[in-house]
């Protein structure tokens, strides 16, 4: 099946995306994210990995600054990202984000749900968003579901829906916090299966997971996370077999 591609993906590969540069956040007395320096290039695929409590989530909510920083920048196709304002709110419709609960709206059918955001914020007609939505859904194999309630469907169609609704406002970057660390296991190939295509398909993606299936697979970088640092980065076939930290190899020889 083919779906027209947004611009994002069919634009230069390997051009800078997501630029982190020296960023520093604390929560109160915690220093939550130290010194980071990351460069997302357009059609990557960045797999976040470490412990809990490392600054996983909180890297992703300062990419599309759902949390402020204290210092350093973070630049999103060129442009520095503000800290408030309709410029923000802007720059953060261009970044799309699926979290680990699927956060749809209940009262809403799934159709509903994949065309608030388009409406709303993109000021797309009913009839262009519905299409699109379609598109989307079909293009995550729910397209029978779309009448349907959130409750009606499982906690993997869910998340594909989610996956679907983040799409249909066609970002730059799609980032996923531990997108099937709730599921039931028989659901997560459904939806990796769903992120693959994605990264297949040319879109730039930071994914926390600790999926290694899916980081060899579609991954190419891993990132790993300690104590709000960047400890080290590899290519994932490295990174699982040979890494270098003290840090990893411990996290490694406990999840794997
Ligand atoms: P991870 O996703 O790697 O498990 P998080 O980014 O969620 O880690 O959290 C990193 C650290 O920041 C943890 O110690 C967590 O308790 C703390 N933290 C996260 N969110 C907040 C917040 N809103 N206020 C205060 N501390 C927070
Ligand atoms: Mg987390």
């Amino acid at each position: 099946m083919t779906v027209t591609s947004p611009d994002s993906m069919t634009a230069a590969r390997g051009q800078p995306l997501v630029v982190l540069d020296d960023v520093q956040k604390w929560f109160g007395d915690l220093h939550v994210l130290q010194d980071i320096d990351l460069t997302i290039k357009r059609g990557e695929v960045v797999v976040v990995i470490g412990p809990s409590g490392s600054g996983k989530s909180t890297l992703c909510r300062t990419i599309n600054r759902l949390e402020p920083i204290e210092a350093g920048t973070i630049a999103l196709d060129g442009e520095k990202l503000p800290q408030e304002g309709k410029a923000l709110a802007q720059l953060r419709a261009e970044v799309g984000m699926v979290f680990q609960g699927f956060n749809l709206f209940a009262h809403k059918t799934i159709l509903q749900n994949v065309t608030l955001g388009p409406i709303k914020v993109l000021g797309k007609s009913k009839a262009d968003a519905e299409r699109r939505a379609k598109e989307l859904l079909t293009r995550v194999g729910i397209a029978e579901q779309a009448e349907k309630y959130p409750a009606q469907l499982s906690g993997g169609q869910q998340q594909r829906v989610a996956i679907a609704r983040a799409l249909a406002m066609d970002p730059k970057v799609m980032l996923f916090d531990e997108p099937t660390s709730a599921l039931d296991p028989e659901m997560i190939k459904e939806v990796l299966d769903v992120m693959v295509d994605l990264a297949e398909q040319g879109m730039t993606m930071v994914v926390v997971t600790h999926e290694m299936g899916f980081a060899r697979t579609a991954g190419d970088r891993v990132i790993f996370m300690a104590d709000g640092r960047i400890v080290e980065e590899n290519t994932p076939n490295e990174f699982f077999t040979n890494p270098q930290s003290d840090r990893a190899q411990d996290f490694l020889g406990k999840i794997l």
